[in-house]
C-alpha cells in the first residue's frame, strides 16, 4: 500500500502562502499590481495595524466577471496566459495565477466588484473558503479587503517585525510600485495617516517628488538612451544629496521594480568618484526592452528576474550616468542663512551650503553640511572673512579657462596653508588644495596606467609568487579571465607561480602589487574590470601622493594648480567625492554685509 497522497488543495495553498505572502507588504504588492494588471488608473490603499488588521485595495479597473470570482482563488487559475508560449511575452506584473489563492488561504477576504454593463457582488472567503457570494452595490472596479492576517498561520504571525517595521517595509513596495507606474494615481492611507500620494500624470518626476520630497526633487537629472536591445531614461539625483544604503536605487524593467545587483553596481560605479566613500545615491533607472530578453518567472514574487544581455544594459546603464552628472557643473555655494534677528554673533555668521550646480536650476534648498571645514560656521566665525585674507591682492591674473569648466578665477591668497582663496566675476571661490591636487593626480595616473591594451613587456627576473592553498585552488579556476587580463600564470609547483610577461600599463613601481590585486579581484568577483581596477589604483595613488593641507603654496604654485585643475574633466569633486571649491556669490557677501536685503 502506497504513502503518498495528493495534498488538500487548502494546505497546498497554505504552503505556497509560504512563499508568496512572506508579510503584509507581500499582500500590498499582490493586489495592486492586480489592479494596475486589471487597467486601473486610480488605486486607493487602506492600511490598518500596519496590514495585519486590515488591507483594503480599491481600484477603478476593469473588474471581475461574477462567475470567474471564485476561480480566481484557485491555485493557478489566471486570466493572464494562457499557455508555454505566453510565458515569454509577459507584459502584467502577474501570470502565476497564485497571489489571491496564497492570500486567501491565510486570512479573512472579501472581493467587491463590478464589470461596466454587468450587476455587482460581494463575496467572502475565510481561510481560502468561499462563505458567501451575493449581489451587491458596487462601483466599477474591485475592491478587496484582507483582514486578520496570518490568524491561521501562528508562526508567521509570530515572526512579523515591530509594526513600525512592517508598515517600512510596505511603504517601500508602494514606492516602487508608484515609481514603476506614474501613469496611475496612487494614494494610501495607514489609519489616519497619508503614506503617499501620486498625480498620476505620467511624470516619474513628480512621483520622486512625492516620494523623497522638494529637496531632492529639485536636484534631478534626467538622461535617456538606448542600444538595440534596451532602452533607457534614468532619473538620477545629484550627488549632493545621498543616502547611506542602496535602497535608493530603483531599477524598474518593463514596469515593474526589480532586485539586481550587478545592475545596482553599474548605477553606483556611474556616480563613482562623485560620492563620498560609504554614501549612496537617489536614482531611479528605467529600463524597456522586448520581454523575450527577460525572464521574470525565477522568484515566485518576480523581484527577481533574469536578463539575456545582462552585461550590455550594464554597460548602457554606467556610461550614460557617468556621461550625464560629468556634464553638470558641480560646485557647493555658501549661502547665508535667513535668521531672525535676535541672533548671537556665533549664529551670525552661521553658514549652511547650498549644493547646487551654478549653472542650470536656481538654488533652491538648503541644508548644513559639517563635515566639510571650509563651510564649518566654528572655522569662520566670529572673524569677519577680510580679517581672514591672508594678504592684498598682489597681482589680478586670470587664469586662462582651456576646458571652460571653472570660471576665470584671480588668487587672492592662500588660507591657513590650506584653502586657496579667489576672486571671480560672480564671487568668491575657496578650493581645498589637497582635493584639487587629488583630482588633478587622479587623472593624470588614470591616463598614465593607459589603456589596459594587450601590450606586452618581458620580465629580466620572473615574478616568483607564492600563495595559499585556497588561493592556489581559485587561481587555477579563474586562470581564463586572468589571461584575458593579460596576466599569465606558469604554475612553478606546489603554490607557487612565476609571471614572465605583463602589460605595459602595470604600473612599474608597484608590480608584484598589481599582480596580487589583480588576482584577488578574478578570485572574488570571478571576473576581472580592468576598467575598474585601473580607477581605484588611480584614486589611491593620486591620494598617496598629493600636497596635503598645511602646505605653504605661492602664487605661482597656487595658480599652476587651478590651471590643472581645470584640464582636468571633473573639476568640481576629488576622487573620494569630495567638493574641491565653494562659492560665495557677490550677492551673498552683500547681503552678509547688509548692502542688500
Ligand atoms: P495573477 O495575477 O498571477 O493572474 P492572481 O491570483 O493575483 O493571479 O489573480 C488571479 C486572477 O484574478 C487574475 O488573473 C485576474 O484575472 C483576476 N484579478 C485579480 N485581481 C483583480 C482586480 N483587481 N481586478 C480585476 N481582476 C482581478
Ligand atoms: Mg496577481
Amino acid at each position: 500500500m502506497g504513502i503518498i497522497q495528493e495534498l488538500p488543495e487548502q494546505l497546498a495553498n497554505r504552503i505556497a502562502a509560504g512563499e508568496v505572502v512572506e508579510r503584509p507588504a507581500s499582500v500590498v504588492k499582490e493586489l495592486v499590481e492586480n489592479a494596475i494588471d486589471a487597467g486601473a488608473t486610480k488605486i486607493e490603499v487602506d492600511l490598518e495595524e500596519a496590514g495585519i488588521r486590515l488591507i483594503k485595495v480599491r481600484d477603478n479597473g476593469h473588474g471581475f466577471y461574477e462567475e470567474d470570482a471564485p476561480r480566481a482563488f484557485l491555485r493557478h487559475a489566471t486570466s493572464k496566459i494562457r499557455d508555454e508560449h505566453d510565458l515569454f511575452r509577459i507584459r502584467t506584473l502577474g501570470f502565476r495565477g497564485e497571489a489571491l489563492a496564497s492570500i486567501a488561504s491565510v486570512s479573512h477576504v472579501t472581493l467587491k466588484s463590478r464589470r461596466t454593463e454587468e450587476d455587482g457582488f460581494e463575496m467572502t472567503l475565510q481561510g481560502g473558503v468561499v462563505m458567501a457570494q451575493t449581489p451587491a452595490a458596487a462601483n466599477v472596479g474591485t475592491e478587496i479587503a484582507v483582514s486578520q492576517l496570518f490568524y491561521n498561520t501562528p508562526a508567521r504571525l509570530k515572526y512579523l517585525k515591530t509594526s513600525a517595521t512592517e508598515l517600512a517595509s510596505i511603504t517601500d513596495t508602494l514606492n516602487r510600485i508608484a515609481l514603476s507606474h506614474p501613469e496611475v494615481r496612487l494614494t494610501a492611507f495607514h489609519e489616519d495617516k497619508e503614506l503617499l500620494r501620486t498625480s498620476g500624470n505620467g511624470d516619474i518626476k513628480q512621483v520622486m517628488l512625492a516620494i523623497y520630497g522638494r529637496q531632492v526633487a529639485a536636484q534631478i537629472v534626467t538622461a535617456s538612451s538606448k542600444t538595440n536591445d534596451y532602452s533607457l531614461s534614468a532619473h538620477l539625483v545629484r550627488p549632493e544629496v545621498t543616502r547611506s544604503n542602496k535602497q535608493y536605487v530603483t531599477l524598474i524593467l518593463n514596469g515593474r521594480s526589480i532586485k539586481n545587483f550587478a545592475l545596482t553596481q553599474s548605477v553606483l560605479e556611474g556616480y563613482h568618484t562623485l560620492l563620498p566613500i560609504g554614501r549612496y545615491p537617489i536614482a531611479v533607472l528605467e529600463v524597456n526592452m522586448d520581454p523575450m530578453l527577460i525572464d521574470v518567472n525565477v522568484h515566485p514574487t518576480k523581484r527577481e528576474v533574469r536578463l539575456s544581455k545582462e552585461k550590455e544594459l550594464c554597460q548602457l546603464i554606467r556610461e550614460t550616468v557617468q556621461l550625464t552628472l560629468r556634464e553638470q557643473r558641480l560646485i557647493p555655494s555658501v549661502k547665508p542663512k535667513e535668521r531672525p534677528v535676535n541672533r548671537t554673533e556665533q549664529e551670525r555668521l552661521d553658514f549652511t551650503v547650498e549644493r547646487t550646480p551654478v549653472t542650470d536650476e536656481p538654488p533652491t534648498w538648503n541644508y548644513p553640511i559639517p563635515r566639510e571645514p571650509v563651510t564649518s560656521p566654528s572655522r569662520w566665525s566670529p572673524t569677519p572673512l577680510v580679517n581672514e585674507a591672508p594678504e592684498p591682492i598682489v597681482e589680478s591674473e586670470a587664469i586662462e579657462t582651456k576646458g571652460e569648466r571653472l570660471p576665470p578665477l584671480d588668487v587672492i591668497g592662500q588660507l591657513h596653508a590650506s584653502y586657496i582663496v579667489c576672486g571671480a566675476e560672480d564671487g568668491m571661490y575657496v578650493i581645498d588644495q589637497h582635493a584639487a591636487q587629488e583630482r588633478i593626480k587622479y587623472e593624470l595616473f588614470y591616463e598614465q596606467l593607459g589603456n589596459p591594451d594587450k601590450e606586452y613587456q618581458l620580465l629580466l627576473l620572473p615574478l616568483t609568487l607564492e600563495f595559499t592553498q585556497e588561493e592556489t585552488l581559485a587561481i587555477e579556476e579563474v586562470a581564463p579571465l586572468l589571461k584575458e587580463a593579460g596576466l599569465e600564470l606558469e604554475p612553478f609547483g606546489g603554490n607557487t607561480f612565476l609571471v614572465r610577461e605583463i602589460p605595459t600599463w602595470y604600473p612599474q613601481h608597484d608590480l608584484e602589487g598589481t599582480v596580487r590585486d589583480l588576482i584577488e579581484m578574478a578570485i572574488r568577483d570571478r571576473s576581472v574590470n580592468l576598467a575598474k581596477y585601473r580607477e581605484d589604483a588611480s584614486i589611491l595613488m593620486a591620494c598617496k601622493r598629493s600636497i596635503k593641507a598645511n602646505h605653504p603654496l605661492n602664487h605661482e604654485m597656487m595658480r599652476q594648480l587651478l590651471h590643472d585643475l581645470n584640464q582636468t574633466t571633473s573639476p568640481y569633486t576629488c576622487p573620494h567625492g569630495r567638493p574641491i571649491l565653494v562659492k560665495w556669490s557677490t550677492y551673498e557677501l552683500e547681503k552678509l554685509f547688509k548692502r542688500v536685503m
